[in-house]
């Protein structure tokens, strides 16, 4: 499985990119950035999104992904091209509610008509194990302050683990631990550790909180560990704290990363 990183950064700032990993080619996990990084070629390799959560710096590109997509669909009679938004039903309901809603955007779901729309919505629960392909994702819900959930990914008889955005949880853990061959972990890194008080009201992690979490997994020391959602304008303050921590194999992710995860 190939993991590329379109941006892994918990802000936007001049060269820092709203969070958004591409699978395989044609499989997003969240919708951050994809339209600032990806060519018109490669967006429309995109055929399903896997939603952790609603909040803005996750959704903000499947507006712009469906419009890019609408011309060539106005044009094609087919139901080829469209995109499949994954993820707890709450979201896909906000999703409709309050941004796909006519009126922050258009409902691209009925564009170009309600039979063959561009984004398509398909509700999954906690746990249930979806397959794209030979890919299997499936959701785990984590603690932030909207409904959300991390993604184990597994695919050739390797897994990697992404926990989305998340404060302190447990059961992605349980589920690491049961897996047989879990070759990465992508977790939430957001705030430097003096913001503690944040981290935890908002559902997020600082580096000494990240490091309390990495300790529930077994197989810490062996495997890949990549910190995403840092805020980028501490994020050298960030680093200094991350060092400290002193976790073998571990590392920020940068948008020029491409993950392989083999067996
Ligand atoms: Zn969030
Ligand atoms: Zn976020």
């Amino acid at each position: 499985m190939k993991i590329r990183v379109l941006g892994c950064y918990g802000g936007q700032l001049l060269g820092f990119h709203l969070t958004s990993f591409l699978i395989n080619d044609t499989v997003l996990l969240d919708a951050g950035s994809p339209t600032e990084v990806l060519t018109l070629e490669e967006q429309s390799k995109i055929e399903h999104i896997f939603l952790s959560h609603t909040h803005l710096d996750h959704i903000k590109d499947i507006a712009f992904l469906a419009d890019n997509r609408a011309l060539k669909r106005f044009a094609d009679s087919s139901k080829a091209g469209r995109i499949t938004i994954h993820s707890l039903q709450d979201n896909l309901d906000t999703l409709s509610k309050h941004f796909l809603n006519n009126i922050v955007w258009p409902d691209f779901t009925k564009i170009p008509t309600k039979e063959k729309g561009i984004l398509r919505m398909e509700s999954f629960e906690a746990e249930q194990v979806l397959t794209v392909g030979d890919l299997e994702i499936t959701p785990i819900k984590v603690e932030h302050p909207v409904p959300c959930t991390g993604f184990l990914l597994n695919q050739d008889g390797a897994q990697a683990i992404f926990t989305a955005d998340t404060g302190h949880t447990d059961r992605i853990w349980e589920i690491a631990n049961q897996q047989p061959n879990l070759k990465a972990v992508i977790i939430d890194c957001s705030f430097p550790n003096n913001y503690e008080k944040l981290a935890n009201m908002s559902g997020h992690l600082t580096p000494k909180g990240m490091a309390q979490e990495l300790k529930k997994l077994d197989k810490l020391g062996s495997i890949s560990i990549y910190l995403y959602h840092m805020k980028p304008e501490v994020l050298t303050e960030m680093a200094s704290e991350v060092e400290a921590e002193d976790i073998p194999h571990l590392r920020m992710l940068t948008q020029v990363d491409e993950l392989v995860i083999k067996a």
